[in-house]
């Protein structure tokens, strides 16, 4: 499994880059968690947008799903210049049905609802979810290899919860959130601090740990300094391109 950063931002975009969006490759299966502002440009500088299989929203809040829109279109581009005949996979929860039922028209995307009970099957890919603490409904992700047996574990937007802990068990790679430094709290935001990440990586035996959705304040090596200081094993500040082989 390969897995791109596109963007990692919090909020929205630094000049020239995106908010949250990674791309995920296994073989021919091509898809994005998350697709924020930003992320469509970004994308193409790694694959052709007509390369990719689908998105997966973890909510509604649009540092993660700005992007959709224009992606689309870029579907409905590639499949009238027949460039591809494959509709745009969008997988997304329907406890918010407008946003849901606004997702997308059915001759271009294909959209499906994900739910906590049955995991979703993509390529080679076993996708679970895992409802977290935010504003809004939002879920955590496990992204499961089944030629390699490799685990991602995605924790999307959420403020710390013990619940996270089994769900992150043993990943090889856990993207992280970390929108807050260790002396702030994040928690009525629905956001994690960095100690709080150190927490949860060390708990749930994370193998490394990738912090993304970062604040636009403070340093960010201060970020990934306070997570070393609570969990010993390797620990990676998200960059715009970087690229994790599980
Ligand atoms: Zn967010
Ligand atoms: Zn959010």
């Amino acid at each position: 499994m390969k897995v791109t950063v596109i963007g990692y931002w919090g909020a929205y975009p630094e000049a020239n880059e995106a908010t949250s969006c990674f791309l995920i490759e296994e073989g021919q299966t091509k898809v994005l968690l998350d697709c924020g502002s930003g992320a469509v440009a970004q994308l193409q500088n790694k694959i052709e947008l007509k390369e990719l299989d689908g998105v997966i929203l973890s909510h509604y809040h649009h540092d993660h799903m700005a992007d959709l829109g224009v992606l689309t279109y870029s579907r409905i581009v590639d499949i009238s210049l027949e460039k591809t005949d494959r509709p745009l996979q969008i997988f997304a929860h329907n406890h918010d049905m407008k946003a849901f039922d606004s997702l997308g028209s059915a001759t271009y995307t294909s959209v499906v609802a994900y739910n906590e009970s049955t995991p979703l099957i993509i390529g080679s890919l076993i996708v679970s979810f895992q409802k977290t603490a935010h504003p809004i409904t939002c879920y955590a992700m496990k992204i499961e290899s089944q030629l390699t047996d490799k685990v991602l574990v995605y924790t999307a937007d959420t403020a710390f919860d013990e619940a996270l802990i089994p769900f992150a068990e043993r990943a090889d790679l856990l993207i992280a959130e970390t929108s807050f430094y260790a002396d702030q709290d994040g928690s009525q935001f629905g956001h994690m601090t960095s100690e709080e990440v150190a927490q949860l990586a060390t708990a749930s035996q994370a193998k490394s740990v990738l912090l993304s959705h970062l604040p636009h304040f403070g340093f960010h090596h201060q970020l990934k300094s306070e997570v070393q200081r609570g969990y010993g094993k390797q620990v990676t500040l998200a960059s715009t391109g970087a690229i994790f082989h599980l």
